[in-house]
């Protein structure tokens, strides 16, 4: 700590001026005052002027006991009790050399005391070993103050998830306990190989962020080449400064301090300031931003991990989707040949109605029955169409109110022909007064459809379907069952007739009750199977009753 500004206190002028020539002769400055308060002036003057901005503080008090109107002791209790100058040393010097007159010294906070005579060596000694410790004290206290703020950018960097917001956090965090005229946190594109500037401190060039570096380009191009930080005090004259930034930006770069942000072993990307005002960086620079690296390293990571996460996420939702939208499909593909039937049927009528109206002659009477049985078809195969489409069109309505029993009319409705054409005759077995359920009908439809042409398909000579409706014992739920008289399912088949592409049949998806399980599940309510080979089947869909706080569905 050469240069410290020492305030000698002595009323005998000879002896402020021999401590003067012997502290100026180690390169100390020195500030004489001849008594107590003059000496407190000084020193609280000091400390206004540095608030201001100006003068020098003072660094060291040797103190006589003996001066005029405050004493020495009362000039250093007054020293320790102040806020600002209490971590000011203070050597006492006592003329006495008793050792009451040190006790008293050390109680009124003292850091140390010579004796009159004392030897110049001592008195230098003392003052150069009271300077270190207080530089000492002063790093650990600024060291205390970084850590402090390093602590506070960590906890906000690691608990946040956004990238943006990481990268700007960091940028600010970086403001805070470096002092530098640019600076900027770069990162590797994966795809380009190339290294982008990602964020640029404020006051910085903001045209910086349209540059990117090729790998091993420029100083943070060999830091994220190598993995090593590094400390460039002179820019100008470093071969691996590339200058054609500072060429676009008009700018000069002195010296560079650049850390690499690595994840385990991966190199993502660096962080870099520029040109440290007031000084030159150090190796503590490098450490501090060292440190910080390490765990926006680690938040980087984690942001762009979540990120994924969230998209694959997205992905699941839209190819489950997808899956249910290729369900339907499958499902109209299994009616196609009924719907052909349906369609043709009506059709047909139309065709002989307008044949006998065309080519006959017929009176006005005939003419306009005729005409209105090709109207009642054409009606019909509006209905069918229409029934058609709104099985298949992807469900755009919500969670409503809705009607099971409406549902089952139009199952029934939509897969009437290949009941006929199955043999296969349907009781129905409708609770009275069932109370509605909080459904998507759309997706109410798909699943009951899947059930009905699963029970057709398990009757290939025709058999009966029987569909029962029920409200449970305690009015939780509700239950719609579908029982067949098919073929019927082995104790392993019902283990796994709910995952995705299980199935038995030659043309089968394997995807009808696992898609139609998702739909009910995520209703909030199950579906149960009962059968034994050869004696049939029942499938059971549970759904709940006033359950309104269902999940989107
Ligand atoms: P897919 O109908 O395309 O085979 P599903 O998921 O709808 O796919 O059905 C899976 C399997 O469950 C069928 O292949 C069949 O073995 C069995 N299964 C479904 N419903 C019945 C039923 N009512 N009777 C007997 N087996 C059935
Ligand atoms: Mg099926």
């Amino acid at each position: 700590m050469t240069g410290a500004n020492i305030l000698v206190v002595d009323d005998e002028v000879e002896t402020v001026e021999m401590i003067s020539l012997l502290l100026e002769g180690q390169g100390y400055t020195v500030t004489p005052a001849y008594s107590g308060t003059e000496a407190l002036e000084i020193l609280r003057q000091g400390i206004q002027e540095h608030t201001r901005g100006g003068g020098s503080l003072i660094d060291l008090v040797i103190l006589d006991v003996m001066i005029p109107d405050v004493d020495g002791y009362e000039v250093c209790r007054a020293i320790k009790q102040d806020e600002h100058l209490k971590y000011i040393p203070v050597i006492m010097v006592t003329g006495l050399g008793s050792v009451e007159d040190t006790t008293k010294g050390l109680a009124v906070g003292a850091d140390d005391y010579v004796s009159k005579p004392f030897r110049s060596e001592e008195l230098v000694a003392r003052v150069k070993a009271m300077l270190r410790v207080r530089a000492m004290e002063q790093e650990l206290l600024q060291y205390a103050h970084e850590l402090a703020t390093l602590n506070e950018i960590n906890k906000a960097i690691t608990s946040s998830l956004d990238l943006d917001q990481i990268l700007s956090q960091t940028m600010r965090g970086i403001r805070g306990i470096l002092h530098v005229e640019a600076g900027s946190l770069l990162l590797l594109d994966e795809d380009s190989g190339l290294l982008e500037f990602k964020k640029i401190l404020s006051g910085s060039h903001e045209r910086m962020a349209e540059f990117k570096l090729k790998p091993g380009e420029g100083i943070a191009g060999h830091v994220v080449q190598d993995g090593q930080p590094l400390l460039v005090l002179d820019a100008q004259n470093d071969p691996r400064f590339c200058p054609r930034i500072d060429e676009a930006l008009g700018f000069v770069t002195r010296s560079v301090l650049c850390v690499p942000l690595k994840v385990k072993d991966k190199i993502i990307g660096a962080i870099e300031v520029i040109n440290k005002l007031g000084g030159q960086f150090d190796e503590k620079d490098l450490w501090l931003l060292n440190y910080m690296a390490g765990s926006v390293a680690i938040a980087i990571e984690n942001a762009r991990l979540y990120a994924e996460l969230s998209d694959f996420a997205r992905e699941l939702e839209k190819s489950q989707a997808q899956l249910v939208q290729a369900e339907k499909l499958a499902a109209m593909g299994r009616l196609a040949a009924s719907i052909a039937h349906e369609i043709n049927n009506p059709l047909q009528a139309i065709h002989n109605c307008l044949h006998l109206i065309l080519r006959k002659p017929l009176d006005g009477e005939k003419k306009s029955r005729y005409l209105s049985m090709a109207q009642e078809e054409v009606e019909r195969l509006i209905a069918i169409v229409q029934r058609m489409l709104e099985f298949y069109r992807p469900s755009r309505e919500g969670l409503a109110p809705t009607d099971v029993h409406t549902i089952i009319e139009n199952v029934l409705a939509l897969s009437n022909k290949r009941l006929q054409h199955g043999k296969i005759t349907v009781t129905k077995k409708l609770a009275p007064d069932l109370p509605t359920v909080y459904a998507v009908s759309d997706q109410l439809k798909q699943v009951f459809l899947n059930i009905v042409i699963n029970a057709v398909e398990a009757m290939p000579q025709g058999g009966e379907l029987c569909i029962e409706t029920k409200v449970s014992e305690d009015g939780e739920e509700l239950s719609v069952a579908f029982t067949d008289t098919g073929v019927g399912l082995s104790e392993k088949e019902q283990e796994s007739i709910f995952e995705p592409f299980f199935t038995t049949k030659a043309t089968g998806t394997g995807l009808g009750l696992s898609v139609s399980y998702g739909i009910i599940e995520r209703h909030g309510g199950r579906i149960e199977v009962q059968s034994e080979p050869g004696k049939g089947a029942t499938f059971t869909v549970y759904l709940p009753l006033n359950n309104p706080a269902l999940e989107h569905v």
